[in-house]
């Protein structure tokens, strides 16, 4: 970290600054000339609040060199993060491919969809049990009903389950439950509920907020990290934009971005991304060509009488082509880390 002192600084107030900062390891080098003092910081600067430096009268400005992230950060992870779930790993040399239903919405649905999208190849079940809807008066989930089949579909296929929590209140029944706890966009900044998951040792998908940027994707990745979980999968799942064609963007850029600045894990939602059921298959064939870990696929056997995101949901025969297209690919692309 460098802060830039005003010209006009005076000594004791530089002395401050530099007394203020200098704890611990850090080492504060001062180089003066006849119209600038610049203080150059080494060592750990992240617990150093920018904007209260910034706030000080005599600070021109401060530049970060070192990212306030540090468990989450490749720098000090050079390796890939592997993330084992039951007999399946995410981040490894395997495509983590998670699909089914937006929602559970009943046992004959889930059963199904479970059942075909495992013949189709996927490695993890989804489902919504407990939905973030943006109206109140939308279906809102199964709840502790759906969770219930959900376990009843990964008794039968095998396959691990993935889906959401919405509160630290049911976070004792998901480490129970659930594979893979799902924390949606909508709540990637809730904190609270973050540095509770942290105390767990579950594997938690951290998804991207709506309006999120990848410091701050990341930094939600060392709420939970910096309370002791280190299982943590990452996933770019389209941002807002002042497009509306879709519902989102999908930021492809992103996977490229966290996987230099990260070690953890990053897969791609292109469902919610894109919104629209067409583009769901050529936008997770660009996100395993640009070195996704992984994929998450809303598939639906009825589409157009679904609770939830029928309009971004394919039907299993068109997840079967994906498959098939997916994996021909997968073996000819060059993972770039
Ligand atoms: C979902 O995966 O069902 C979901 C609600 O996604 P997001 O949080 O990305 O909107
Ligand atoms: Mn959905």
């Amino acid at each position: 970290m460098v802060i830039v002192m005003r010209a006009d600084a005076p000594k004791q107030e530089i002395e401050k600054i530099k007394e203020r900062v200098e704890t611990g390891n850090r080492k504060v080098s001062v180089m003066e000339g006849r119209d600038y003092c610049v203080l150059g910081i080494i060592g750990d600067t992240t617990d150093i609040d920018v904007n209260e430096i910034e706030a000080n009268e005599h600070v021109e400005k401060v530049m970060k060199v070192q990212q306030s992230y540090k468990l989450a950060n490749r720098m000090f992870h050079l390796d890939n993060s592997v993330i084992r779930v039951r007999d399946k790993t995410i981040g490894g040399q395997d495509l983590a491919v998670i699909a089914g239903p937006c929602s559970v919405e009943s046992e004959d649905q889930i059963l199904n969809l479970a059942r075909k999208v495992k013949e189709c190849g996927a490695t993890f079940l989804r489902g919504g049990a407990f939905k973030p809807r943006t109206s109140p008066y939308s279906f809102q989930g199964m709840k502790l009903e759906g969770l219930e089949l959900l376990k009843l579909a990964r008794e039968e296929t095998g396959l691990p389950i993935v889906t959401e929590i919405m509160s630290a209140d049911m976070i004792e029944r998901f480490v129970e439950d659930v594979d893979v706890i799902q924390v949606g966009a909508r709540n990637m900044q809730n904190f609270e509920l973050l540095k509770e998951l942290g105390r767990t040792r579950k594997s938690i998908l951290l998804k991207r907020g709506l309006s999120a940027t990848i410091e701050e994707l990341l930094m939600s990745a060392e709420y939970i990290m910096s309370e002791g979980n280190s299982n943590v999968i990452l996933c770019e799942r389209g941002i807002r934009t002042f497009e509306t064609y879709t519902r989102n963007t999908l930021d492809l850029s992103a996977v490229l971005a966290i996987k230099k600045l990260s070690h953890l894990p990053v897969i791609v939602d292109p469902s919610h991304a894109a919104g629209l059921w067409w583009m769901v298959e050529p936008l997770a064939k660009a996100s395993v060509a640009v070195g996704a870990d992984g994929i998450m696929i809303e598939v639906h056997n009825d589409p157009a009488n679904a609770k939830c995101d029928g309009q971004q949901s394919i039907k299993p025969e068109r997840f079967r082509a994906l498959m098939e297209d997916i994996t021909a690919m997968a073996g000819s692309i060059r993972r770039i880390v």
